[in-house]
């Protein structure tokens, strides 16, 4: 059973959450504070921070009274403050508040790619939200301006700063459900997890500055193979035992006392190389997905049985024409006679083959001088540009021709295959694009190879057929 601990319209549950919630975390963070200083981890504020980005009803005065009210009540009664426990406590308040109110509007239920971009705000939200926490903060504690000020506020903002931007995706990549735990539990996804353990045993045991870094890479590679929650997880997970690590001195930065008897300059060199093949897994990575996009918008833009145009393809390929509403746009609508039949009579195999060969057979004639489309079943649309109303029909005659002249092989016999064709010629008029004028002309078209069809196939209807069919028939 899910327990929801938050109702927009329960004003007094929601208060009676938080309270617990905040004092709660505040309880547990304070036993994670080194003598003599604040936390090493304060989570509070990045925890409180994600809940309300995620229940924004939760953004109001009274619930940051609330979160206050509960980190006073902690301080006074656990860590025996007094006033520090009034003046440190708006720190923490003015981290939520500015990590909320810049994050808020960016987290509501949202496309994939969207996710991507708002993820990436976390990072100057919790800046911003760290400075601005720091320097209050730092100022409450120290009350003066000198040395230990600056010592004082760069704590508060590291601190801060690191904690939000470890926490903050961890809470705010949503879909925890869409991800089956069975499906992680694969080597294939085990072993980047494995890659990061131990990269940070190599980087305890060598120490110096760039023992740090050693686990980016595996850090990517999780990235890549790994949904965003878990590899959030991940990423917390590692900067808080590298964090532990290194204020436990169980990894030496300082590149003194390491396990391994290696040089200061050995962890370096190491540690920029890990730099250095970072953005080249992702980079290499990008370009995969740049080619496999590349390639599923080819595989839209061509059918793949003629390799010919397909609809959207055409119309992709006429946003590349020069539009101008005084330019002439033809269309030649050709529907194979009788197809059915083909199929019926050599079976749909023989059909396809009949369909490769109309469009030999149209690429030929039509080369580089227009568009050649697969508009649908046995149906071929030619688009051309700059031609008048005798060209296009000489054209289309030309077209008719090469597919009834010769005849089709089948399956060791010879076949005699025909179209019916009808033409269409127009300029924009009201139209914005070629996509409109297309459209229109396509439509055109196929009223007058209707014509064709009705007049007994085998034939080209010219751009007014139409007209004059209707003129006849009046
Ligand atoms: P009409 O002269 O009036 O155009 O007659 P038709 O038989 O060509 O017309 P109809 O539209 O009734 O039949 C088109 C047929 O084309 C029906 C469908 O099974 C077949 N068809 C559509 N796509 C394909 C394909 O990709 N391969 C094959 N083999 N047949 C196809
Ligand atoms: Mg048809
Ligand atoms: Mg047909």
């Amino acid at each position: 059973m899910r327990v929801k601990l938050f109702e927009e319209h329960n004003c007094k549950k929601n208060v009676l959450s938080l309270f617990v919630i905040t004092l709660l975390f505040c309880f547990v963070s304070g036993h994670l504070r080194v003598p003599e200083e604040l936390s090493l981890f304060w989570p509070v504020n990045a925890l409180i921070a994600g809940l309300m980005v995620r229940n924004p009803f939760l953004h109001r005065t009274r619930y940051y009274a609330a979160c206050f009210a509960a980190m006073v009540f902690n301080d006074t009664v656990f860590s025996g403050w007094a006033l520090p426990a009034f003046t440190l406590n708006i720190a923490n308040i003015l981290f939520i508040l500015v990590a909320v109110s810049v994050l808020a509007k960016y987290f509501q239920p949202v496309s994939g790619s969207e996710r991507i971009t708002n993820a990436l705000r976390i990072y100057p939200a919790c800046l911003l939200a760290a400075f601005v926490c720091a320097t209050w903060g730092a100022l409450a504690q120290e009350g003066t301006f000198d040395a230990q000020l600056f010592t004082a506020w760069g704590d508060w903002l590291s601190e801060q700063f690191s904690t939000g931007s470890m926490l903050l995706p961890f809470l705010l990549t949503r879909d925890w459900q869409s991800t089956p735990l069975r499906n992680l539990l694969h080597i294939s996804r085990l072993s980047p997890i494995f890659a990061v353990i131990l990269s940070l045993i190599v980087g305890a045991m060598m120490g110096g500055a760039g023992s740090l870094t050693f686990p980016v890479p595996a850090l990517i590679w999780c990235a890549l193979v790994l949904p965003i929650p878990l590899t959030s997880l991940i990423i917390l997970l590692t900067g808080i035992t590298e964090i532990i690590l290194v204020s436990h001195g169980v990894m030496n930065v300082q590149g003194a006392g390491n396990l391994l008897p290696l040089s200061p300059l050995t962890s370096a060199r190491l540690g920029v190389a890990t730099i250095a093949i970072s953005p080249l897994i992702v980079a290499v990575s990008m370009d995969a997905i740049r080619q496999l996009n590349q390639r599923l918008a080819l595989r839209a833009n061509f059918d793949f049985l003629t390799q010919l145009l397909s609809r959207s393809g055409l119309y992709e390929s006429l946003k590349e024409e020069y539009f101008t509403s005084r330019r002439e746009m033809g269309v030649i609508m050709i529907d194979v006679d009788y197809f059915k039949t083909i199929n019926d009579n050599f079976g749909h195999d023989a059909g396809d083959r009949v369909l490769e060969e109309m469009a030999r057979r149209l690429q030929d004639v039509v080369g580089e001088t227009g568009l050649i489309c697969r508009f649908g079943g046995e149906e071929f649309v030619v688009i051309l540009f700059d031609h008048n109303a005798q060209q296009l029909f000489d054209m289309a005659e030309t077209l008719r021709q090469a597919i009834a002249k010769e005849k089709f092989w089948l399956q060791g016999n010879t076949l005699t295959v025909t179209a019916s064709l009808g033409l269409a010629l127009g300029s924009a008029t009201d139209d914005r694009n070629w996509h409109s004028v297309a459209h229109r002309l396509i439509s055109a078209a196929d009223k007058n190879l209707y014509l064709s069809k009705r007049n007994g196939r085998n034939q080209t209807s010219p751009v007014n057929a139409q007209r004059a069919f209707t003129s006849d028939v009046a």
